[in-house]
């Protein structure tokens, strides 16, 4: 259905044109003398309860409409300091207001409590049956009294319309997808997530937004993005498709790919992360938004900020905390080799080459099928003699031993138990990233043998 451009400014209370307009969790805005009395939001019949506790005039929208329409009585658009010079006329119309309201919580206080909303439905149906007569001024005979005259669901004045208003401070691009914060200022949602990976305030402000970051109700605001697409459609689809573009480029698997770096990570095993720098709150949230749910794992390199070989890691399950951080649990993909590094908003980025082993056929398969075996056997018998309480710790921490593998070149990384043993194994970094690295499963399966056989000869746990 078309927007109606007047009834997009309307509350959807009160049926007419919004004044003071809040802007609720669920995205929908209404006047902030309905939402004091409401109880659910009533387009999505949410509750607005505790959420709008101390939520505030969305001012970009408030501002937006005393701009357009100052003759309708909208209050002057609230300071930076959140006060409001008062004019005579207007410190009586608010003295009316007031008067009016006390009148209606007299009622409602006499009303049973669950139908303490209901009381403002003939109110709305009475303004929409105006509606529908395509009436512009509402009769004299309004019983609500509202102490201002106004024309209801009037369209923006062309003349009035200007793009810079709807500009987010954060990233000084069109409003994209806007999210309001309970202290009633809008960016864009991507820049207000972002913005709270750092510190846990509004960008504009400095207001205490932990409780809104808990509740990581990042909705966006319908009025404001209606208004974005009805008056500006050709600047919207293009601000669209520059973040489809950005999606797109986050999404490539082989060129610019988001780099972590930390620890060693297999194919095939899992890797438990806590993630609490904000660069990887960042990160995390574009692996999960873009989809692809994928990044790379690289160790710190001291010359070159990270290895030149790493492991991608598929994000299987994400636990965000109330503060902001989150446990991911993923697991190991392909191995890659780097051949370009970059970053990206502050973490780092690789060009990469995935690995796959050499294959082999004949009697060297036959002589690494028999060499296969014999180092599953020693891993096997060498995890059967650890003390069961150590043996415990790692199946929590890797899985079980894996299964020995019929095919063993079926995978371009090899056989996963390999890496599991890589995994647990107390062995120096080099000499996991030399392995890692290693494009030849003989040359692997012989390391391990000699690996295993020290640490038996040696009683080493
Ligand atoms: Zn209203
Ligand atoms: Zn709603
Ligand atoms: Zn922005
Ligand atoms: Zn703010």
């Amino acid at each position: 259905m078309e927007p109606v451009p007047g009834r997009m400014l309307s509350c959807p209370l009160c049926c007419r044109q919004l004044r003071e307009p809040v802007t609720a969790a669920c995205g929908h805005s209404l006047c902030r003398r309905c939402e004091r009395r409401s109880r659910g939001c009533p387009v999505c019949l949410e509750p607005l309860g505790d959420g709008l506790q101390g939520t505030r005039v969305n001012v970009l929208a408030s501002g937006l409409l005393h701009k357009w329409f100052p003759e309708e009585g909208q209050p002057s658009p609230v300071t930076e300091s959140g006060e409001r010079p008062i004019s005579q006329s207007q410190q009586n119309l608010s003295l009316a207001a007031t008067d009016c309201l006390q009148k209606e919580q007299a009622t409602l206080t006499q009303d049973d409590s669950s139908e303490k909303y209901l009381i403002f439905q003939p109110m709305a149906r009475q303004a929409t049956n105006e509606l529908s007569e395509e009436s512009t001024h509402i009769s004299g005979s309004d019983e609500d009294n509202v102490p201002y005259s106004f024309h209801c669901l009037q369209s923006v004045p062309p003349g009035l319309l200007n793009i810079s208003d709807f500009e987010c401070s954060v990233c000084a691009r069109l409003l994209f997808e806007p999210v309001t914060t309970p202290c009633g200022h809008t960016f864009c949602k991507k820049c207000v997530e972002r913005c709270l990976d750092y510190r846990p305030c509004c960008p504009l402000c400095k207001e205490d937004l932990r409780k809104f970051l808990q509740q990581r109700q990042y909705r966006v605001t319908q009025l404001l993005d209606s208004l974005i697409t009805m008056y500006f459609p050709a600047e919207f689809t293009e601000r669209k498709r520059l973040s489809e573009i950005e999606i797109a480029e986050l999404s490539n698997l082989t060129n610019d790919i988001p780099i972590f770096v930390c620890t060693m990570a297999f194919p095939g095993i899992s890797c438990r992360l806590h993630i609490f720098e904000p660069r990887y709150r960042l990160m995390m949230r574009r692996c999960l938004e873009t989809g692809t749910k994928t990044f790379g794992m690289c160790i710190y390199d001291r010359g070159k900020i990270f290895a030149d070989y790493g492991c991608m890691l598929k994000i299987e399950e994400s636990e965000s905390l109330p503060d902001g951080r989150s446990l991911v649990n993923t697991v190991g993909g392909r191995r890659f080799k780097v051949l370009r590094r970059g970053d990206r908003d502050g973490y780092n980025t690789a060009d990469v080459e995935y690995l796959e082993d050499k294959r082999v056929d004949g009697i060297q398969l036959t002589d690494l099928c028999i060499l296969h075996s014999r180092v599953y056997e020693q891993a096997r018998n060498w995890f059967d003699q650890l003390p069961s309480i150590l043996q415990g710790q790692i199946r929590s921490e890797h899985g079980p031993i894996p299964d020995r593998e019929e095919n063993v070149q079926a995978s371009p990384d090899g056989p996963r138990w390999c890496w599991w043993v890589l995994a647990v194994l107390p062995m120096e970094p080099g000499l996991q990233m030399m392995l890692l690295s290693s494009t030849s499963l003989q040359h692997r399966l012989m390391h391990l043998q000699r690996a295993l056989h020290y640490l038996v000869q040696n009683q080493i746990m």
